[in-house]
């Protein structure tokens, strides 16, 4: 880490499901940093999601955490994107049926908007884009996918969001939320972005 050399990383979400995610698989690429929440470093208020790509959210509040904290750090969008609807909900996956983070909502509206679409046209991604930002002004961004389909009903108990409706290629005949945490990160969007991040890391190290 000749050049990125810090020893805490603020991670942009108040979801307790990311930070965890995050942790465990950018910890593999910086041993030894803290990752900590933003919102353990003052009561800080969500920056306005005005993006029109998941790389332009996760920019916004990564650059937002590095100006509240003065730490580098990192923040991810996401979302889901399902070809039948155009690419719907993408950006808006966290507030699809109106209310952001009404998880139960928004996997209620996707079921109705894909009514009547058969098996082989609901095919759809979780996409992911991990930012990075040093408080020097330095940014990394890490996009990743997880390609699957979504269900006609949901299952499982684990994970969040949409997890009970889609079926990712890579298990089949099981939901995301039928996974455990460990499984779901070995295969996750967020888990491709952060491994796409990371190489970017141990690039710029061999560079150094
Ligand atoms: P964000 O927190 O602004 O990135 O919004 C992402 C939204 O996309 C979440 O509220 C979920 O609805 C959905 N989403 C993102 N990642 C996942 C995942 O791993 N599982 C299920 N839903 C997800």
């Amino acid at each position: 880490m000749a050049n990125n050399s810090t020893d805490t990383i603020a991670v942009a979400t108040g979801n307790a499901h990311k930070l965890t995610e995050i942790e465990t698989i950018l910890g593999r690429a910086l041993p030894g940093v803290r990752f900590v929440s933003w919102k353990a470093f003052g009561d800080f208020e969500d920056p306005e999601e005005t993006g029109t790509t998941f790389a332009e959210n996760a920019l916004i509040k990564a650059r937002a955490s590095v100006a509240a904290t003065g730490c580098a750090s990192v923040a991810d969008d996401s979302g889901l994107v399902v070809d039948a609807l155009d690419g719907e909900p993408g950006v808006y996956s966290a507030r699809y049926a109106g209310v952001h983070g009404d998880d139960d909502a928004n996997n209620e509206k996707l079921l109705v908007k894909l009514d009547g679409v058969e098996e082989n046209r609901r095919t759809a991604r979780f996409v992911s884009v991990v930012a990075l930002v040093y408080p020097d002004g330095r940014e990394l961004v890490g996009e990743g996918t997880c390609e699957g389909m979504v269900g006609f009903a949901g299952r499982g108990t684990h994970g969040f969001g949409y997890d009970p409706l889609f079926l990712p290629s890579d298990t089949p005949g099981k939901t995301m939320a039928e996974l455990t945490p460990e499984e779901k990160n070995a295969i996750s969007h967020r888990f491709h972005a952060l491994e796409n991040l990371c190489a970017q890391l141990a690039a710029q190290v061999d560079e150094a």
